[in-house]
């Protein structure tokens, strides 16, 4: 079984140890820096086995070289991001697997933030991780990919079981959702998620992990295709590319 900690790092993003409890291998996903990470390991395991990247952004990768060289831990990441992830040892494809002791993660390439971002899934634990191209109510800029692409990528993670619990690189949900509600307006699930979110944050908690049930009713990107969306931004008769590229660009300047 796995069990995975949520390590706050820089101004709002999330790091995650993860730990095979059956055959105590630990992982870092996305260790934006090195000291809330070493902390919290050398407190509670020792050791750090995989540091695994969803993309090469600094803020995912930024404690990579250290903690590689304090814990001889091997770099997992995109076969495409060789060039650009830190200290990388293991390149991957899309549809590989591997191997976390006794979980097995499948790479899911989800180009569009980055050209070669990918999601770790585990179809047994029922968790993905998402990094910058999913959100909480939300989803990634496209810095490197095409609209179309994103949208595809979106719709790749959409299909997966609805109870698959999704962990995010940023807690961005408070932001997300007063876009959502600007161009949702009558979406119920919305008015419920407001509640939920500031109980959560006022108490200072993560509102992470969201599940892809949860995201199918609230989060707009996952919403280009709902009548009632696109009739808020007045385009009844546009494709859902172009919903999405409505919806991106008004995000981006939000
Ligand atoms: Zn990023
Ligand atoms: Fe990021």
């Amino acid at each position: 079984m796995l069990k995975i900690n949520i390590i706050a790092c820089l101004q709002d993003n999330y790091s995650y140890v993860i730990h095979d409890t059956e055959t105590d291998i630990v992982g870092v996903v996305d260790p934006s820096e090195f000291n809330p990470i070493d902390n919290f390991i050398k407190k509670k395991f020792n050791k750090i086995d995989f540091i695994l990247n969803t993309h090469h952004h600094f803020d995912h990768t930024g404690g990579n070289l250290e903690l590689k060289k304090k814990y001889n831990s091997k770099i997992i990441g995109s076969a495409e991001d060789e060039k650009r992830i830190p200290g990388i040892d293991i390149k991957l494809l899309n549809n590989d697997d591997f191997k976390f002791g006794n979980v097995d993660f499948s790479i899911i390439l989800v180009p569009g933030h980055t050209s070669g971002h990918v999601c770790f899934y585990s179809k047994k634990e029922k968790i993905i991780f998402t990094g910058d191209t999913l959100f909480s109510l939300g989803c990634g800029r496209v810095f490197e990919g095409t609209y179309l692409q994103m949208l595809d990528s979106l719709s790749r993670i959409k299909k997966l079981p609805p109870d698959t619990n999704i962990y995010c690189g940023h807690e961005y949900t408070k932001n997300n959702l007063d876009f959502c509600r600007k161009f949702d307006p009558d979406n119920n699930f919305l008015k419920d998620k407001k509640i939920w979110v500031s109980s959560k944050l006022n108490k200072k908690e993560p509102t992470i992990p969201t599940t892809i049930k949860e995201e199918l009713n609230t989060n707009i990107f996952f919403r280009c295709d709902v009548f009632a969306i696109k009739k808020s931004l007045g385009m009844e008769n546009s494709p859902e590319v172009e919903i999405f590229k409505k919806l991106r660009d008004l995000k981006d300047s939000f």
